[in-house]
């Protein structure tokens, strides 16, 4: 590599924030896709060699077998990365090998815009009628190049029906869990959405394009392949119109859709958005949310726009006297805004994200910080608070807690930053598994 190649590239890595590098969070992008596809496969693929490859074929045969993850056979190896077909061939296939009463699939309402139909599992529960008794939503694949973290999702729910089947327990890494705590933890009932934008999914895999958006092309732009798409996680509800809400110059997402951080046209505008809202409303008992990313080694917890405060009421994103205020960390003159989030609603966001995160750095040893999102950088639409938003229009319904974990770390090597190695996979894979395990024990603890 020539040292100005390097030295850009380095620049790079050091400003990479989470899912989006410094360029991408201010509207850039990293891949030039027109360069990209006119480079053809084999160079594409020589350009991510070394990163874990995307499986070809079906190794649960049609929904046929049942996958097994890493929390009681530690030496397993996880030497690909399930492509689309098999992350649903998987969950069938847990489901057929457990039954309803453990793992029931169920699809979603809204199809997206290349007509893929969302699914997701019931797993476990309390044993309550039909959709009671589930407190705990799990969702990975919202970012689509954020590589890894469907096979988390789908590898630790096996671990849990496996190890309650056999009354065992689980072990990631230097992390143990009894086989008392697998029950206590499988009778929280756990709702899992593991590809939450499969057609951004699809378009990722089939190009290693570093994809993360959906693939709506509403408001694409003749000759900018980047402009397909919406950012998935600035989609949802919660201070949506940032123009609005914010103050000048912060940017928590975009209106440009030659851009990664896209909002769309509206507030869930997106069936993948839509979908998720919809399974909220399904599962009236869920109280806590885990939305699976990477990677930066964090745990977050919102609100994302601002800086939480427990004991002004009046400073919250309802009143609209303080438009034009929010997203300034710290604040400045001016711009005196912090969001009202109930005490025990902040003590119990931050008690689970310190023990989500402690138990992903006790798993393996690679360090997790546990921090408020706006901390990393305020957002908008993000998917951690659309619980809290939900309930506080509406105090039928029951606060969901919501937490982003971005697992692993970028790897240097790849043109895609996002794509991890195969040792980077298996360390990956053991802390979300970790995390998962954390959080449902949590649910157990704070109800
Ligand atoms: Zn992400």
């Amino acid at each position: 590599m020539k040292t100005s190649t390097f030295l850009a590239f380095f620049a790079q890595l050091a400003a990479t924030q989470a899912c989006l590098t410094e360029k991408e969070r201010h509207g850039g992008h990293i891949i030039d896709l027109k360069a990209h596809s006119a480079r053809g496969v084999i160079n594409r693929r020589q350009a991510n060699l070394g990163t874990v490859p995307v499986a070809v074929g079906d190794r649960f045969q049609n929904g046929t077998i049942a996958p097994r993850g890493i929390g009681n056979n530690p030496n397993s190896t996880f030497g690909s990365i399930l492509n689309i077909g098999e992350i649903k061939s998987a969950v069938l296939g847990l489901a057929k090998q457990f039954g309803k009463d453990k793992v029931e699939y169920f699809e979603m309402p809204h199809k997206t815009y290349e007509n893929r139909t969302m699914y997701g599992a019931k797993i476990g529960g309390s044993g309550k009628k039909g959709n009671r008794g589930y407190k705990v939503l799990l969702e990975s694949g919202i970012h689509s190049r954020e590589r890894g973290g469907p096979d988390h999702l789908i590898y630790f729910i096996s671990d849990l029906v496996h190890a309650a089947t056999e009354k065992k327990g689980l072990v990631y890494g230097g992390m143990s869990y009894s086989a008392a705590q697998v029950q206590l933890a499988l009778s929280q009932g756990v709702v899992v959405i593991p590809v939450v934008n499969p057609d951004g999914l699809a378009f990722d895999q089939a190009t290693d394009s570093c994809w993360r958006k959906n693939r709506n092309p509403a408001r694409a732009i003749q000759g900018e392949p980047g402009s397909v798409g919406v950012d998935l996680n600035r989609n949802f509800a919660p201070v949506w119109n940032f123009t609005e809400a914010f103050a000048p110059g912060i940017d928590p997402s975009s209106d440009d859709p030659n851009t990664e951080i896209y909002h769309g046209t509206g507030p869930l505008s997106e069936p993948e958005t839509k979908n998720v809202d919809w399974t909220l409303d399904q599962f009236p008992d869920l109280g806590w949310f885990l939305d699976l990313h990477s990677p930066a080694t964090l745990v977050l917890y919102g609100w994302c726009h601002d800086s939480n405060q427990a004991l002004d009421r009046s400073q919250s994103w309802q009143n609209k006297s303080f438009d034009g205020k929010r997203g300034v960390v710290p604040d400045k003159p001016g711009f005196e805004y912090k969001e009202f989030l109930e005490q025990k609603d902040w003590d119990a966001l931050t008690l689970a994200a310190a023990r989500v995160a402690g138990g992903m750095t006790d798993s393996t040893g690679r360090f997790y910080r546990a921090i408020q999102a706006p901390h990393l950088y305020p957002s908008s639409g993000c998917s951690a608070d659309q619980g809290l938003f939900r309930a506080a229009l509406d105090p039928k319904k029951k606060k969901v807690y919501g937490l982003g974990v971005e697992f692993g770390e970028w790897n240097e090597e790849a043109e895609c930053l996002f794509y991890p190695t195969e040792e980077k996979h298996k360390l990956n894979l053991i802390e979300s598994s970790t995390a998962f395990m954390e959080l449902l024990l949590t649910a157990a603890r704070l109800g």
